[in-house]
């Protein structure tokens, strides 16, 4: 079977929407995109605005980030931009750089020729190479969905759509341009982004591209650990990690990039961890809806707690220490989880230290609680013991405690420190071993 063969329908003219025909307006794009647009269009070269920003304007949403595609070739763009850069070795971008905003330009680009035959896939069908310059067209139907193969032509203002993107659009449609499994399999990673469209456009996506989904998660096992970490990112801190991490579950795909949480969920039906991973998700959302900043390592935290519990266990049943069962443990899960999902060590560090911290907060003795309220990831630790609560777990009081601490001045805080536990326990330290799960 010869991919483009498949990749590539018959030629045919694009369906042109003229500036009257949709409602993006200059208004809406970047100043510093218009300004690239414009000096490439006056030097003679062709200049749209394609992918994201365009599927956003049209859909009246506030873009991320406006890339350009031209027929000029990389080398041209830079004779054109003092602030500009060449990146990539494989396929050569151009980025221009307007004080903090970079503007992408990539020059048009086509699948293979077809008499090169197979040599550009592997045996998977996974593109290796995918460096071939080409024009307008070909440079459409390589890409992965129709929404997002649109043109906006700087030259005359008008919306070039090659693969009926724009009707899609209109149906709220994610639909792969050209045969699903062929396209899943030159790049797997399109699976992750299927999710991750569905889910922020709020858009159905197309049964035969749908049913492909299902079928294929397997594929995502070729993937370097590195890319799938940037994709989760894009999937779990972009605003929607709630509704993405459901869709995953139901498309299978969430075992393949955390196989261990997915397999505690399953054994256990839902309960505790599921409550856990889902207010963890909610929290997410809420803080990025909310302009504050946030972290991997939590969420980490939260997806690994259960994986953590089960080897910890596992290890004190077998007379290891405390201390010891959690270190290992943690070394455990982090490493078979790094292993899929190439989570930078600042990251998986901070997750260990939120994980410790967890026992001091709620040991409290008087020289616990200072050490543990002056470390960096004091705040960290905190929010997770809360999540805890918040999940299930009876540590309201502990929580309340903290909360008081945080707020309280150098006088109320000696108090509290006299009123916290005594090293070795007592009060309600001994709750702390068996975790009581409230009903589903
Ligand atoms: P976002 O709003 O997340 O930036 P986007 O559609 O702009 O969405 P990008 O990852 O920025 O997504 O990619 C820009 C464009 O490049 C896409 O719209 C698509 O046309 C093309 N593209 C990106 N990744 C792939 C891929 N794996 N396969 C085919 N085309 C891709
Ligand atoms: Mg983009």
């Amino acid at each position: 079977m010869n991919i483009e063969a498949k990749v590539t329908p018959l030629r045919h003219a694009p369906r042109i929407y003229t500036r009257d025909e949709h409602n993006i307006s200059r208004r809406n794009i970047s100043p510093n995109a218009l300004k690239v647009l414009y000096r490439l269009n006056g030097a003679g070269f062709r200049a749209c605005l394609v992918g994201g920003g365009v599927r956003d304007l049209l859909l009246g949403r506030e873009p991320k980030d406006f890339d350009i595609a031209t027929d000029a070739r990389p080398e041209q763009v830079r004779e054109l931009f003092r602030n500009c850069r060449l990146i990539g070795r494989r396929f050569r971008l151009a980025h221009v750089r307007f004080g903090p905003e970079i503007i992408e330009v990539a020059t048009f680009r086509a699948p293979h020729a077809e008499d090169e035959g197979q040599a550009h896939v592997n045996d998977e069908g996974r593109i290796l190479r995918d460096n071939v310059y080409g024009g307008i067209e070909d440079d459409a139907w390589r890409r992965d969905f129709t929404v997002n193969a649109l043109f906006y032509d700087i030259a005359d203002f008008s919306v070039i759509d090659y693969v009926g993107g724009v009707e899609d659009l209109k149906q709220g449609l994610l639909r792969l341009i050209g045969d699903p499994e062929t396209r899943y399999r030159e790049d797997p990673v399109r699976m992750l982004r299927a999710v991750r469209f569905a889910v922020k456009l709020g858009f159905r996506i197309d049964p035969v591209s749908e049913r492909a989904l299902f079928e294929h998660g397997g594929l995502l096992e070729q993937i370097a650990p590195a890319r799938l970490f940037d994709e989760s990112l894009k999937l779990f801190h972009g605003g929607c990690a709630l509704q993405s991490f459901e869709a995953l579950r139901h498309y299978d795909l969430f075992a393949r990039l955390f196989p261990s949480a997915d397999a505690a969920l399953a054994h256990l039906h839902g309960g505790f961890p599921a409550t856990l991973i889902g207010h963890a998700l909610d929290n997410t959302d809420q803080r990025i809806a909310e302009g504050k900043p946030v972290t991997p390592a939590f969420l980490l935290a939260a997806l690994l707690w259960d994986p953590l519990e089960e080897q910890r266990q596992h290890l004190l049943a077998s007379g290891v220490s405390e201390h010891e069962a959690l270190e290992v443990a943690a070394d455990t899960v982090i490493s078979q989880q790094v292993a899929r999902l190439a989570v930078p060590r600042r990251f998986t560090q901070m997750t260990r230290e939120i994980w410790t911290l967890q026992e001091r907060l709620i040991k409290r003795s008087p020289k616990r609680a200072l050490r543990a309220f002056e470390h960096p990831r004091f705040r960290a630790a905190y929010d997770f013991l809360a999540l805890r609560a918040s999940a299930g777990e009876p540590f309201d009081d502990d929580v309340a405690w903290w909360t008081d601490f945080q707020d309280a001045d150098e006088a109320a805080r000696e108090a509290l420190l006299g009123s916290a536990k005594s090293a070795g326990g007592g009060g309600n330290g001994s709750r702390r071993r068996r975790r009581r799960r409230k009903p589903a």
